[in-house]
């Protein structure tokens, strides 16, 4: 008899997950890549969690053919428990408060999610200690899930080294989150050197999310030449990871964000799917009962359908593979040093300037995310851009 692969065995959502480890499974060689994978970080985000304890039973099945280390890692386990994103705090928004300490933020010292950071904190250092004086490569990866409907998408922080990893995946990439949203778990990681992507599986209860999710595991783990996959296998992921993203264009970059105060003071217009096109004009929610327009065309994209959270919805425009190999050839290219003379740019540090907008006006954005920096907008008049 055939035995059954794994897409064909349906996940089960209802799973007790109360005494779920810190460390749901983890294997070491000591040779070989590092794949170390982050899931329910968002507590109601259980797709990774799932995946997780799916996949892992394959593996410990088979723990002779891996050809490196892997560690699936549970975030907000107090979350998890309760089923909420998150308890006191969002813990995909507190990272830069871990990189600068508590005193930053003394407020954090009693939340659920400041304890959490601190054990995760924890399992980092032992992971990037153990393997920092190798030649091993580490990466990481987030798993997380929307409250829309949608088709599974990777995003990350706009650096080449996350452009590699991302690149192989069949799905749409977002690229520069991290000029919306700060303090998440990808940048602290990209900022230690690693590369780290987050992948957004589908709607939080979709059980097909759970496949999905297991489907860029096993994949991942392929492409790392962590575990082999047959060709027949490698098809069928690539078939359940996609499924339906259809002809969405490869690329694409965050344009604009809006950010909301009080969720529960949010209504989002029903119905709207991630990458759903919006012209400029059109009526997308309601902020403390104030009608929203979208201030441009473009592509919605993580419409806010729950009580938590503070990202209303963004909208995003596609970028060609074209532009994108053109940024890579010149991000460590010459220009870089002529920067400073350009109207309105001053240089404050190494690799970091400041521009005014009052003198600059034209594409200065798009150069300097031509050539690798990340582009945040200090007040009305000035950006600060930085080198990722
Ligand atoms: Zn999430």
């Amino acid at each position: 008899m055939q035995t059954k692969t794994f897409m064909e065995t349906p996940p089960d959502l209802h799973t007790d997950l109360s005494d779920i480890e810190r460390v749901i499974w983890s294997h070491e060689t000591d040779t070989g890549p590092v794949l170390v994978i982050f899931a329910g970080i968002h507590g109601n985000e259980l797709a990774g969690i799932y995946a997780c304890q799916r996949l892992s039973k394959k593996l410990s099945e088979n723990t002779d053919k891996l050809e490196g280390s892997v560690y699936m890692i549970s975030g907000n386990r107090e979350a998890i428990k309760m089923g909420y994103r998150y308890i006191n705090r969002d813990l995909n928004r507190i990272w830069n408060e871990v990189t600068e300490g508590v005193k930053a933020n003394p407020e954090l010292q009693d939340d659920i999610e400041w304890e959490e950071s601190l054990e995760l904190l924890q399992v980092i250092n032992t992971i990037v200690d153990k393997h920092k004086n190798t030649h091993r490569d580490v990466y990481f990866c987030d798993l997380h899930t929307t409250s829309a409907q949608s088709c599974a998408f990777i995003l990350f922080n706009d650096t080449l080294e996350n452009r590699r990893s991302a690149s192989v995946f069949p799905v749409p990439q977002i690229l520069g989150i991290e000029e919306s949203i700060h303090g998440t778990l990808l940048s602290f990681i990209n900022d230690l050197g690693y590369p780290a992507i987050g992948f957004e599986a589908g709607e939080h209860n979709d059980p097909q999310s759970v496949l999905r999710t297991e489907a860029f595991l096993r994949l991942y783990l392929h492409f790392l030449n962590i575990l082999k996959l047959k060709l027949p296998e490698l098809q069928r992921c690539e078939e359940v990871m996609s499924a339906p993203s259809g002809n969405l264009d490869e690329y694409y970059e965050i344009t604009y964000h809006h950010f909301v105060e009080d969720a529960r003071e949010f209504d989002m217009k029903k119905g709207y799917q991630n990458f759903d096109p919006i012209s400029k004009g059109d009526l997308l929610a309601y902020d403390h009962e104030k009608p929203v327009y979208a201030p441009t065309d473009g592509l919605i994209f993580m419409p806010l359908y729950q009580s938590k959270g503070r990202d209303g919805f963004f909208i995003l425009k596609g970028r060609s593979p074209f532009w994108l190999e053109v940024s890579s050839v010149f991000r460590d290219s010459f220009l870089n040093k002529y920067l400073h003379f350009l109207p309105g740019v001053d240089k404050v540090g190494h690799g970091s300037f400041t521009v005014d907008l009052r003198v600059a006006r034209f594409f200065v954005k798009e150069i300097f995310h031509l050539l690798g920096y990340r582009v945040i907008r200090k007040d009305e008049q000035t950006l600060v851009c930085y080198k990722r």
